[in-house]
C-alpha cells in the first residue's frame, strides 16, 4: 500500500494549491480527483469557461453596437455559438492540462477516482472502472468543493431545466431564458446569453440583484442591465418550474401575493451551491457536518479529527476559487508548524459581467449594522477620460473610511476592469491605509485606477478633483 504524507480529495483550486504548498514543504503527497481532468469546477464548469463565454460574447456585441462608434464598419456580423462553446473548451483543456504539468513538476501522484474514507487514515479509491486501491495517509485534505443547489420543487432535467453546468454547452441561444437567482451566476451567464440574442427574465427573491454587495452596487448594475434590455422581477418568490414540450413555465409569487407566470424556453436554476461530500463516507473517520451539509473545521481549519483538513467550498465562508486557494496554503503550512493567516474580511469578491462589479471589506449596509461611523467618498466611471476614451462610462468607485482614523473600512465599484481594480483595495486595506494613503499617491493618467484616488479624495476630505 502507497503511504503520503499527506492525501488531498479533491483538485479544485482548492485541492491542487494545497498539494503543491504541502509538496513544496517537503511532504509526500496524493491527490485524488474523481472526474478525468484535474481543476474541479473553477477550472472545469466555473470561473474559467464562464470567463471565456463572457469573453467571447463581449468581442460579439462591442462588433455589432460598439465598433461603429469608434469609425469601424464591418458589415454583417454573425457569430457561431459552436465555435464559441469549442473555443472555451479549448481554454478549459489548456487550463486543466497546466494543472497536470504542475502535479508533474512537484512530484505530487495523482488518482483519479473516487476517494472515500475507510477510517482516519486510509482512503480507498474507485475508479471509473470499480477498480479499487487503498492509499495511507498521514494527514487529509478534503477539498471536495460544491455542486449547484436547487429548490425542492425543481425537477433539473439538464435539458431545458439547467444549472449554470449546462448553460456553459448550450446547441443553440435560447429564444427567452428565465434566470432563478440574480446573483453572481445568474447575471454572468445571464448576460452572455443576452448579448447572443435571447430574451433574458431575471426571477429574484430578495428586492435586488447581488443582494450580499453593497446596495450602491445593485443600483447601478441593475441601471446597466435595464438599459441592456434585461427584464427582472425583484420580490418574487419562485413557487413552481414546470416543462411542456420546449416550453418552460415558471410560476412565482410577488410581494402583492398574486402568482405570476414567466414563459421561456429555457430555465437557469441559480440559486446558490451546496457542499459536496456524497461518496466521502465521512462517517468511517469520524467527521462531521453542520445543518448544511458543510464540513464542520476549527479556526485551523481542521475538522474533529485532528489529522484531517477541509478548506473551500466544502467548509463554511464564501465559495470563491481565491477563498479556496487560501485555505489551501494556509492548512499546508499549518501542517507545517507554520502560523499563517487569512484575514476572511480582505477576501474580494468580484462579478464579471460588463460593467464589472468589485468589492472588499465592509458595505455601507453592514457599517450602519454594526454602528460604525463612517465616511463615504464616490466617484463615477464616466468623469474620468480613460472612460470616455474606451466608451465605458457606467459604475462608480466608493469608499467607505472610519471617520476618525480615516481608515479605508470597504471599496465597492462597478466599471471597466473593476476586476483588477480591486487589487489595489485589498493591498491598501491588508497594509490598514487611509483614505488619505490612497489620496496622495499617484496613479497613472489616464486610467479607470484615478477613480479609486478620486474616491478615496472624496472620502478623506470631500476633495474630488475632477467632478
Ligand atoms: P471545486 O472546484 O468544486 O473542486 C472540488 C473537486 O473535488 C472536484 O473536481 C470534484 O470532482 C472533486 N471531488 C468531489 N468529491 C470527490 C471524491 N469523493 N473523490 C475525489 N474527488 C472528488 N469563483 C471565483 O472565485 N471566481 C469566478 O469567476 C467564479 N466563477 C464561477 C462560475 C461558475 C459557473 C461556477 C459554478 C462557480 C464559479 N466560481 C467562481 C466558484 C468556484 O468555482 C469555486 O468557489 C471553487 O471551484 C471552489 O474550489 P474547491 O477547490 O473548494 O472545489
Ligand atoms: P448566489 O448566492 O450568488 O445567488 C443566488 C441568488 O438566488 C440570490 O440572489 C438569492 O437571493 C436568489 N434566490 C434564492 N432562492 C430563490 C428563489 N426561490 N427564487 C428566486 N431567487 C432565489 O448563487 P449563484 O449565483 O448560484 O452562485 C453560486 C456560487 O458560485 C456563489 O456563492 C458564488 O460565490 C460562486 N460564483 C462566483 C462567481 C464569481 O466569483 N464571479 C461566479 C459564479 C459563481
Amino acid at each position: 500500500m502507497s503511504s503520503y504524507d499527506v492525501a488531498v480529495i479533491g483538485s479544485g483550486p482548492g485541492g491542487y494549491v494545497a498539494a503543491i504548498r504541502c509538496a513544496q514543504l517537503g511532504m509526500k503527497t496524493a491527490i485524488i480527483e474523481k472526474y478525468d481532468t484535474l481543476g474541479g469546477t473553477c477550472l472545469n464548469v466555473g470561473c474559467i469557461p464562464s470567463k471565456a463565454l463572457l469573453d467571447s460574447s463581449h468581442h460579439y456585441e462591442d462588433a455589432i453596437k460598439h465598433f461603429d462608434e469608434h469609425g469601424i464598419e464591418l458589415g454583417e456580423v454573425k457569430f457561431s455559438l459552436e465555435k464559441m462553446i469549442a473555443r472555451k473548451q479549448g481554454v478549459v483543456d489548456m487550463t486543466t492540462k497546466g494543472i497536470d504539468f504542475l502535479m508533474d513538476k512537484n512530484k505530487i501522484d495523482v488518482f483519479h477516482g473516487v476517494g472515500s474514507f475507510k477510517d482516519a487514515t486510509h482512503v480507498d479509491i474507485a475508479d471509473a472502472n470499480g477498480k479499487k486501491q487503498t492509499i495511507e495517509a498521514a494527514k487529509t485534505i478534503i477539498a471536495t468543493g460544491s455542486k449547484p443547489s436547487t429548490l425542492p420543487f425543481i425537477s433539473l432535467d439538464k435539458e431545458r431545466i439547467i444549472t449554470s453546468t449546462e448553460a456553459l454547452k448550450l446547441k443553440e441561444v435560447p429564444k427567452h431564458m428565465i434566470v432563478i437567482g440574480g446573483g453572481v451566476i445568474g447575471l454572468e451567464l445571464g448576460q452572455v446569453y443576452k448579448r447572443l440574442g435571447a430574451e433574458v427574465t431575471v426571477v429574484e427573491y430578495m428586492d435586488r440583484i447581488i443582494p450580499t454587495m453593497d446596495k450602491a452596487q445593485s443600483k447601478e448594475l441593475m441601471k446597466v442591465f435595464k438599459k441592456q434590455k434585461v427584464k427582472f422581477a425583484l420580490s418574487h418568490g419562485v413557487t413552481a418550474v414546470e416543462r411542456d414540450g420546449n416550453e418552460v413555465k415558471v410560476k412565482a409569487t410577488n410581494k402583492k401575493g398574486e402568482e405570476v407566470e414567466f414563459i421561456g424556453d429555457y430555465c437557469l436554476v441559480s440559486v446558490g451551491r451546496r457542499a459536496y461530500t456524497d461518496g466521502l463516507n465521512l462517517e468511517a473517520a469520524g467527521i462531521l457536518t453542520d445543518n448544511r451539509g458543510r464540513v464542520e473545521v476549527n479556526a485551523y481549519l481542521q475538522t474533529k479529527v485532528s489529522n484531517i483538513y477541509a478548506i473551500g467550498d466544502v467548509i463554511k465562508g464564501a465559495m470563491l476559487a481565491h477563498k479556496a486557494e487560501e485555505e489551501g496554503v494556509f492548512v499546508a503550512e499549518t501542517m507545517a508548524g507554520q502560523k499563517p493567516h487569512i484575514d476572511y474580511n480582505l477576501i474580494p469578491g468580484v462579478v464579471y459581467t460588463w460593467p464589472e462589479v468589485a468589492s472588499v471589506g465592509k458595505t455601507e449596509e453592514q457599517l450602519i449594522e454594526a454602528g460604525v461611523a463612517y465616511k463615504a467618498g464616490s466617484f463615477p466611471m464616466r468623469a474620468l477620460g480613460r472612460s470616455r476614451a474606451s466608451g465605458d462610462i457606467d459604475g462608480f468607485v466608493k469608499i467607505l473610511a472610519d471617520k476618525t482614523t480615516d481608515e479605508v473600512l470597504g471599496m465597492h465599484m462597478v466599471g471597466a476592469r473593476a476586476a483588477d481594480l480591486i487589487a489595489e483595495g485589498v493591498t491598501a486595506m491588508e497594509f490598514r491605509a487611509s483614505a488619505e494613503d490612497i489620496a496622495r499617491m499617484s496613479h497613472p493618467h489616464p486610467t479607470y485606477t484615478e477613480a479609486v484616488k478620486e474616491a478615496a479624495l472624496a472620502a478623506t476630505a470631500d476633495r474630488a478633483l475632477h467632478i
